[in-house]
């Protein structure tokens, strides 16, 4: 019977080591690699992929979209930073798992979904599994969420063609944002782009990715089309 969401931990754990030349981190933090072993990925996706939910790849979850890879959700994680006070902020609410994953880690997570009937499964998800501190909201995340703002950490689960100016302003001082930049289906990169406390702006390339298109479309608000 193998036990297949400890394979899928000890396979994020050796990819994370031969990417460490890129990366710079040869493990996750403990919190991380707890997170993911505290959430069940086989819950997030169809159940036409359930024998294949914790393997290291992504999977399709409807509408056209997909579930990032679980290495890939690790490095992103690892790379926001998080302590248990932080807010957060995620574009993409997709399934909802990287959501989950994050609200085991920090205070607050707020969510954007652009794709009405993904937002509306995730927002069902959570209430099945009792999360308290996720809110998701039907929006373009191109624009952030300035009410909610400012961030510890925000993260991009789709590849932006640039970075939405919106996510900059909306980083707190500190703050960490990771994000895939890059043509739709072409080469794309990893950022992680650091707020100084002094207020700079730093840029680091992670590595090459392969994201779903963020779509910047302005008509997707739930107060729009309600
Ligand atoms: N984080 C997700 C993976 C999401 S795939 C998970 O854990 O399952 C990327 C998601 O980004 C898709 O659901 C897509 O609909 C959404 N998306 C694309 N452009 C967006 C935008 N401008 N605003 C909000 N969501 C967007």
């Amino acid at each position: 019977m193998g036990d297949k969401p400890q394979q899928m931990l000890d396979t994020i754990a050796a990819e994370a080591r031969y990417t460490a030349g890129m990366t710079g981190r040869a493990q996750f933090s403990e919190g991380v690699m707890r997170a993911l072993s505290a959430v069940d990925r086989g819950a997030f996706v169809p159940p036409a992929y359930r024998e294949q939910a914790y393997d290291n790849g992504p999977l399709p979850i409807g509408n056209g979209q997909t579930i990032s890879q679980p290495y890939i959700v690790a490095l992103m994680t690892d790379l926001l930073e998080l302590t248990p006070d932080s807010v957060v902020l995620e574009v993409g609410t997709g399934s909802g798992y990287q959501a989950a994953i994050l609200a085991q880690l920090a205070r607050q997570v707020y969510s954007l979904e652009r794709i009405r009937e993904l937002a509306e499964a995730a927002r069902k998800r959570f209430a099945k599994f009792g999360y308290t501190n996720i809110e998701v909201r039907c929006a373009n995340g191109y624009d952030g969420w300035q009410d909610r703002a400012p961030f510890d950490g925000i993260i991009v689960t789709a590849a932006a063609s640039e970075i939405p100016p919106a996510l900059i302003e909306q980083l707190g001082p500190g703050g960490r944002l990771v994000i895939p930049v890059g043509p739709p289906y072409g080469y794309q990169e990893l950022l992680q782009v650091t707020r100084k406390p002094s207020g700079d702006i730093h840029t680091r390339k992670i590595l090459g990715v392969a994201f779903v298109p963020l779509i910047n479309e302005q008509d997707t608000d739930d107060a729009t089309r309600r």
